[in-house]
This record gives structure tokens, sequence and C-alpha cells, in this order.
């Protein structure tokens, strides 16, 4: 008598399981979805994206990583492509687009693979090398520049700016990103270390983007917490408290017992004590201006505008830091050991009033390792575009002044690097070589995509680059603005090099990692509200199901 077989379940009943191929074609999908979507984005004749929360609000942007942060995606294989989106935005501060977009062709390229039976495990180590590979000659291919050299920093900002909303005062902003970073590097016996959290771009609607200045200081978005204070304060002595200058409340439940009206007064008043002795200690060191991390209170900050001080509660932890920086002042926590030593210096602190609102601007600090940026400009959504275009810039002037080195953009860097790639790709040899190829082949994509986005038909561009190319070098890349070919690095589209290091190397172990999965065990419904296993926009159509 024959047994019945039954298919055993080690698992419950709501988990989902994908096996081999079709682990790999949904995952390469998810993942080519998430490129397509940003894939109009690229290049400074990009279109931009209208997100809406789901509170209804509105930001609209062509910034990769923004739209993928505001995209709220669900499916696993998808939110690796947003990872690489985020390391390239941490990493370098801009090229975020060009990363994801690479991604979604290597996974492309890899599935033409997959079904012409090659297995995954030789496209994953044909990729591992072509990135190693790649990582090499895009270091021979950068070229060396003088970090101390303006002409090219305004050059590469002016790069990651172009098409973002902000060309009508491109030169203002190009100038500011510059400056700001140059206050805030720190030269190291010659080797430059910058970090961009030391900027703070501060932005306030109305006026125009012209309006917009570099502090030599910090912007405090508060203002003074007593109207009985001054309002400027020139040769500002400055202490940073981040401790509260309230009279404690008892952690535990304390009973305090009061028998008569002498003791209730006696204890007021030893609360009113308290908070004089600690004006009287800040007043004791000479300093003119507090801000405090924590609040003040109310009393106290009587006592203080009576002392002429100008004080501001609630400083945020990020906004003490920098005002260290910018001051030099030390961040106290115990008022008692505030000395004078640990006070910070300015040259002037104000409250201002800036739209309809009213900031501290502390300013002319000496040589100050932490600044603002005051953006300005027409509405709240047009002076949040131009602040992502200027960190953009910010981000990449920091990290050629950091590496110093370029390459050229327009599509130059990729297509330089695809034809050495296919060298490499036929000395590899064997079937590994199919998956170099494929890897060299998506690179095209990003001039194939800077055309589409401009109108440009993408293989006419594509047949002209590459014959230019041999002939004219490597600089030789195409101008989305007029659809010629031309020296990029001439026409001052540059790029620093690590926008390319970086987006190969994020996208290729995304791809790899990806190539990799041929078992997905979700416990749950894959991907909810990202619709399950993900259909593709059309044309990517959901073949493989
Ligand atoms: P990402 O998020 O990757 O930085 P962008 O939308 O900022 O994407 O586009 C960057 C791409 O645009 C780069 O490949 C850069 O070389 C290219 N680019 C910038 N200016 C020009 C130009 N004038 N002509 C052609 N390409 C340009
Ligand atoms: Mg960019």
């Amino acid at each position: 008598m024959a047994k019945m077989k039954q298919p055993m379940q080690v698992t419950s009943e709501e988990t989902q399981r994908f096996l081999g191929r079709d682990a790999q074609r949904m995952n390469i999908l998810a993942g080519r979805i998430v490129a397509e979507t940003i894939k109009t984005t690229l290049g400074p004749r990009g279109m931009d994206k209208m997100l809406v929360d789901s509170l209804g609000d509105v930001v609209i942007t062509n910034d990769g990583a923004t739209i993928l942060d505001e995209m709220d995606i669900a499916h696993p294989a998808a939110k690796m492509i947003v990872e690489v989106a985020k390391t390239q935005d941490d990493e370098v501060g801009d090229g975020t687009t060009t990363a994801v977009v690479l991604t979604g062709e290597l996974l492309k390229n890899a599935e033409v693979l997959l079904d012409q039976n090659v297995h995954p495990t030789i496209i994953a180590s044909g990729y591992k090398l072509a990135a190693e590979e790649a990582e090499k000659i895009l270091n021979s291919m950068a070229t060396k520049v003088d970090p101390d050299n303006d002409k090219i920093l305004r050059q590469a900002a002016e790069t990651a700016m172009t098409g973002k909303g902000a060309e009508k005062a491109k030169d203002t902003l190009v100038a500011l990103a510059v400056k700001a970073v140059r206050q805030v590097a720190v030269n190291d016996n010659g080797k430059y270390f910058v970090d961009t959290e030391n900027i703070k771009v501060e932005k306030k609607e109305g006026g125009s983007v012209e309006d917009s200045a570099l502090i030599q200081g910090i912007i405090i978005d508060k203002e003074k917490v007593h109207p009985g204070m001054p309002r400027k304060i020139k040769n500002a002595k400055i202490a940073l408290l981040d401790s509260a200058m309230e009279v404690h409340k008892t952690e535990t439940d304390a009973e305090i017992r009061i028998t008569s009206p002498d003791q209730m007064q006696a204890f007021i008043e030893q609360e009113e004590k308290t908070l004089k002795d600690m004006v009287e200690n800040i007043a004791k060191t000479g300093a003119n201006v507090l801000f405090c991390q924590k609040g003040i209170d109310d009393l106290a900050q009587h006592y203080l505008a009576k002392k002429g001080i100008f004080a501001v509660r609630r400083a945020k932890k990020s906004d003490m830091e920098r005002l260290s920086k910018a001051t030099g002042a030390k961040v106290v926590t115990k008022i008692e050991d505030l000395s004078p030593e640990d006070l910070g210096y300015a040259g002037v602190v104000e409250e201002k009033k800036v739209g309809k609102d009213k900031m501290t601007f502390v300013e002319e600090c000496k040589n100050p390792k932490a600044v603002s940026l005051l953006l300005r400009g027409g509405t709240e959504h047009f002076v949040d575009s131009v602040e992502r275009a200027l960190e953009d810039a910010i981000g990449v002037v920091a990290t050629i002044i950091k590496d110093r080195t370029v390459v050229a953009g327009g599509g130059a860097a990729e297509i330089e690097l695809s034809k050495k790639l296919l060298d490499y790709a036929s000395k590899v040899g064997g079937r590994e070589q199919l998956a170099i190829k494929a890897f060299a082949d998506a690179l095209e994509i990003i001039p194939r995509t800077l055309a589409e986005n401009a109108g440009i038909d993408p293989i006419d561009i594509l047949v002209k680059l590459r014959s230019t190319h041999e002939r004219d070098g490597k600089n030789t890349g195409f101008d989305v603005f007029d659809g010629e070919s031309k020296d990029m690095m001439k026409k001052g589209v540059v790029e620093p090099l690590r926008i390319k290091s970086q987006a190969v190397k994020s996208s290729s172990e995304a791809a790899i990692m990806i190539l990799r999965i041929d078992d997905v065990i979700a416990a749950s419904e894959l991907g909810k509200g990202a619709g399950g296993p993900p259909t593709g926009p059309e044309g990517m159509g959901p073949e493989g199901y």
C-alpha cells in the first residue's frame, strides 16, 4: 500500500516563500522599479517629483535621496537600493540618483545573463571583479587638483547645483558654498579635514536668494527669553550651559511639611536665593550672553535681564556644539564650575527680525570653525529646494578639498570607465567576462539617461559620444544643453572622483547582494503597502509571474 506523500510545512500559514529564479526575479524587479522611478530626475534637465505625504505636506524635488526618503518604500530588496542612495548621500553628499540608476542597470543586465542560464554566482563574481578594476581605473583617470584653487571648486559646486531650481542666484550660492566650506576646513599638516555638519543652513522664506549670506558665526532660530534683556551685545562673552536654570524638583517624592507662614516665606526665599546665586555665578565670570540648552526659570530670566545678560533658552544640542566651535566657548554643566576661561567670544550677538520671526545672530567670531548660512527666497518650497541644491554643492566642495581629485561630468567618466572595463573583460575571459561586459555596458546608462531626460535621442548621442571620446580623450562628454560632445573639464562640468567611485562601489555591492539571494522567506506579506511582489511600470511588467 503506497503512502500518500504530503508536502511538509515547517513555517506558519502566513509565511510567504519565493525560491530560486522566482526570488531573483522578484528582487531584481523591485530594485529596478526604484531605479526607474527616479531615473527621470537625473541631470540638469531632469524632471521634478511632487511628493505628498500622509499629512498632505508637499515636497517638490529632483533630489534622489530626498525622493527615496519620502517614498516610504516597503519591499526589502527595494530598501537595499534606498540604502545605496543613503550611503552615497552620507559619503559624498551628491550623486544619489547616479548610484541608484546604476544599481538598476546592473540588475537589469544581470537578469539578461540569468535568462541565458549564466549562474548567479558567476555574475556576482564577475561584478565583483569589475567593481575592483573600476576602482583602479577611476583612480588612474582622475585629474589631480589644487584644493586652494577656487575656480575648480566653484565649477564643481555649479555642476552640482545646475538644474536644481537655483539657476537665478547660482553665482551667489556657489560663492557661499565655497566660502563656507573653506571657513570650516581644518588644515592638518597640509591635509584638509572637513565636517559639513559644521555648516548650518538656516532657511527663512521671504526676501530674495541674493539676500542669502554667510555668517561668520552661528544663527540660532530663537529669540532672547526676556523683553528686558538688551537686544544687541557688542564684544560678547558667551557662556554655554547644558543644564536647567531652575530650582531642582526632587527626583523621588519628597514631602516638605510647612507648619507656619514664616516657614513658607523662608522656603520661597530660599528658592529665590538659589536662582539669584546662579545668575550671580554667571555674571561673576564676566559673561554677557548665555545660551542654555534647557529651561530658564522666570525669576532667573528676570535676574539675568537685570544684570544686562542676553539669554536664550532651550537651544538645540547641535547648536550648542556649533556655538562652541564658532566662539571657542566650553559647554558647562554646573554653573558653580563656570569660569572666565570657559567663555567664548563673538564681536556681536544680536536679536534680528528675519521675515516674520526673530533669530539670534552670533557674529564676527574669530576664525569660527562652525558657520551658519542664512538662506532666503520667495516661498517655502523654493527655499527648501535651494537648500537641497546648496547642500549638494557643499558636499561636493568638501569632498574635493579632502580628496583633491575630480573627473569630467556629462557622461565622460562613465564612458571612459566603460571602455576600459571592456578591455579588461577580454583579459579575464571565461564566463565571468560576460558579467564584466554587462557591468561595462551598465555604465552607459548615465549618458543615455542624461540624453533622454534632455529630450535628445540617446542612441545618436551614444554613437557620437563613443567616437568623439575615442578621438578626443577621457574628458569628452556631452553637454545636455546643446547635445554637443565636448571636453567637459574645459566646459567646467566637473565632479569629485568620489561621486563616481562611491556610486560604483555601493551599486555593485547592492546588485551582488541581491543576486546572491535565492530564497526569500517572509513572515508576513512582502512589502506590505508596496503591494507584495512588485509590479513594475509599463514595459517592465511582471513577466516572471
Ligand atoms: P545625482 O543625484 O546623481 O547627482 P543629478 O541630477 O545631480 O544626479 O545629475 C548629475 C549628472 O548630471 C552628472 O552625471 C553630471 O555630470 C551631469 N551634468 C551636470 N551638468 C551637466 C551638463 N551641463 N551637461 C551634461 N551633464 C551634466
Ligand atoms: Mg547631483
